[in-house]
C-alpha cells in the first residue's frame, strides 16, 4: 500500500509546503524513508490557537445529541477503515498489523463509550430554602494542547481527541512527528464525521517549540500529555505558569508479583505476550518480574521457552509476532540500559542484541538476578527486555514493587484470595492486575500516581478531566 500525503490540519485545511521545515518519516522495519513531514512555525500555531478559540466558542454550546452523532459516526467509519488505519500506523511505527488492528478497535469502543457519556455529564441542585436555588454545573474547561507519543499511534491521538469533544472542548493535537499519517487519518474520521474544522486540529512540529508556544497562550486552558517522566515534568512546569489544568500520563516500570501459589503456565502464557506487544514500547508494560523463591526457577526456565518461540519481524508480514522497535534511539537505549546491567552482575538468560542490518530489530531479552543498583532497574527501558529476580516472601515482593518513584500499572498471579486483596490494597500504581494483564477498558480510568502522572483517561474520569465545576447560587 502507498503511505499518504503529510499535513497540518489547521482550521479543517490541509496545510503543506510554503518552506516550512520538514522532518523525515521512517518505516522502522526498513530504514527507508516514508514521506516528509512539513513541520509548524509559529504563524501555523497562531492560526491554530486562533481556530482553537473559535472552535470553542462554537462547540460548548453543542448538544450531547450532536457530540454523540460525531463520535458513533468517527467510530463507524474507523470500523470501515480499520486495514488501512493499522497498515499506516505499522508501516510508520513498527507494531504487527494484529496488534494495530486492536488500537483502532480500542478506538472505536472509546469513541462509543464516549458518545454515551456525552449525556450524563451531569450537576447537581443543592437543598435550599423556598425561594432559593443553589446548582453545581459542569462546563467544557475550554482548548486543549494535547500531546500524543508515537507508541500507539492511532490510540493516543484517540484518547487526545475524544475527551475533549465529548465534553464540548476544542483540542490542538500534536501527535509524534514519527507518526504522523494515523494520527491524521483519525482526525478525519472525526472531520468525515461531521466536527467542525476549528474544533479539533493536528500540528507536527518541533517538540519544545511548539508546546511553549501553545502553553504560554492564554487560549490553552488545558494540557494533556502523555510521554516521559522527564519531559512530563518540564510540561507541567510550563502549564503552572499560567495555572492551565492538566493530564499526565507519564513512564511506569510495572512490577509482576508472581507467588508460589500462582497458576504458572497460565500466568506465563500472559506475561510473556505482555511484555514483548509492542516491542516492550508501552508505558504499562511487565517489566520487574518480582518471583517468590519457591517457584522462581521454573517460572525463569518457563519464560525463557516461550521467549525461544517468539518471531521477530516485519509488522506486515503474517506470522510477526514482534516488530521492530520503533526507533534507533530505543535501540541505542537498550545497548546501554542491557549493557549496564551485565557489567553490574544480571545474567543474560536471552536476546541482548541488535537483529540485522536494516531497520530497528532488537532480539526480545531476559535478564536475571539484576542488582538494583543497575540503571535497568530504576529507568523504565521502554524496550523488549524483561528482569526476572527471585524473593524471600511477600513483604520483600511488596517493597520492592512499591521501590521506584513510578506508579503506573502493576500486575500481581496468587491463586490467594486473601492475599490477592492485600497485594491490590499494599501497591502504590494507578492500575492493578489481579491473575490479569487486562488492565485497561473503555469505561475504566487509566493513569498512574507519583512520578507516573494524575489524572486519567477513559472511563467517565476521562471527560472529568476536560471540565470545570460551576456553582451557581440564586437568591
Ligand atoms: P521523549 O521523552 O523525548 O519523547 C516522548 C514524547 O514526548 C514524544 O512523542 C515527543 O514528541 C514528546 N516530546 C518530547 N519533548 C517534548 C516537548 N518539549 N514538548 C512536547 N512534547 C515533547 O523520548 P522518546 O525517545 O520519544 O521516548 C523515550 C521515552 O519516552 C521512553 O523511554 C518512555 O519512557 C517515554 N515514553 C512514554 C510513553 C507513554 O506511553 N507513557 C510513550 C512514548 C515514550
Amino acid at each position: 500500500m502507498t503511505y499518504p500525503d503529510l499535513y497540518l490540519m489547521i482550521d479543517g485545511q490541509r496545510v503543506a509546503g510554503g518552506g516550512r521545515r520538514t522532518h523525515s518519516v521512517v518505516n522502522p522495519a526498513t530504514g527507508e524513508t516514508l514521506a516528509e513531514l512539513p513541520l509548524a512555525d509559529a504563524a501555523d500555531l497562531d492560526a491554530a490557537l486562533a481556530a482553537a478559540q473559535r472552535g470553542f466558542l462554537r462547540w460548548r454550546e453543542s448538544t450531547p445529541q450532536e457530540r454523540a452523532a460525531v463520535l458513533q459516526g468517527a467510530a463507524r467509519l474507523m470500523v470501515e477503515r480499520q486495514e488501512q488505519l493499522a497498515r499506516i500506523a505499522t508501516l510508520e511505527q513498527g507494531k504487527t498489523l494484529a496488534e494495530a488492528r486492536i488500537e483502532v478497535m480500542m478506538n472505536v469502543g472509546l469513541f462509543n463509550f464516549y458518545a454515551g457519556e456525552t449525556f450524563r455529564l451531569y450537576g447537581r441542585a443543592l437543598v435550599r430554602p423556598a425561594g432559593q436555588r443553589s446548582t453545581v454545573t459542569k462546563e467544557p474547561v475550554g482548548p486543549v494542547a494535547a500531546f500524543a507519543p508515537w507508541n500507539f499511534p492511532l490510540g493516543n491521538p484517540g484518547r487526545k481527541l475524544g475527551a475533549p469533544i465529548a465534553a464540548g472542548c476544542s483540542v490542538i493535537l500534536k501527535a509524534a512527528e514519527e507518526t504522523p499519517a494515523s494520527a491524521l487519518g483519525i482526525l478525519q474520521c472525526l472531520i468525515d464525521a461531521g466536527l467542525p474544522g476549528d474544533v479539533a486540529q493536528a500540528i507536527f512540529g518541533v517538540p519544545d517549540e511548539v508546546s511553549r508556544h501553545l502553553l504560554s497562550s492564554p487560549i490553552i486552558r488545558k494540557m494533556s500529555f502523555t510521554g516521559s517522566t522527564s519531559v512530563g515534568k518540564h510540561l507541567a512546569k510550563l502549564a503552572a505558569e499560567d495555572c492551565k489544568r492538566t493530564t499526565m500520563e507519564l513512564g511506569g516500570h510495572g512490577p509482576v508479583l508472581i507467588f508460589n501459589d500462582a497458576d504458572l503456565n497460565r500466568a506465563l502464557d500472559t506475561v510473556v505476550a505482555g511484555k514483548y506487544r509492542n516491542a516492550g514500547q508501552v508505558c504499562v508494560s511487565p517489566t520487574r518480574f518480582i518471583v517468590e523463591s519457591g517457584v522462581y526457577d521454573r517460572f525463569l526456565t518457563g519464560f525463557v521457552e516461550r521467549v525461544e518461540n517468539i518471531v521477530v519481524g516485519d509488522g506486515l508480514v503474517d506470522g510477526s509476532v514482534m516488530g521492530p522497535m520503533a526507533n534507533a534511539r530505543r535501540l541505542d537505549a537498550m545497548d546501554r540500559l542491557i549493557g549496564d546491567a551485565v557489567e553490574k552482575g544480571a545474567r543474560l538468560e536471552i536476546g541482548g542484541a541488535r537483529i540485522g542490518n536494516a531497520g530497528y530489530f532488537y532480539a526480545p531479552t531476559v535478564l536475571s538476578g539484576t542488582p538494583l543498583t543497575a540503571a535497568i532497574m530504576n529507568e523504565e527501558p521502554f524496550g523488549p527486555v524483561a528482569l526476572i529476580n527471585s524473593f524471600a516472601d511477600e513483604a520483600a515482593m511488596i517493597t520492592e514493587a512499591n521501590r521506584l518513584p513510578y506508579g503506573l500499572a502493576a500486575y500481581a498471579w496468587t491463586s490467594d484470595a486473601a492475599r490477592q486483596r492485600r497485594v491490590a490494597r499494599a501497591i502504590e500504581a494507578g492500575m492493578v492486575g489481579i491473575n490479569t494483564a487486562m488492565i485497561g477498558g473503555s469505561d475504566s480510568p487509566f493513569g498512574g500516581v507519583k512520578w507516573s502522572g494524575h489524572g486519567a483517561e477513559d472511563g467517565p474520569e476521562g471527560i472529568d478531566a476536560c471540565l470545570v465545576t460551576k456553582a451557581i447560587h440564586e437568591g
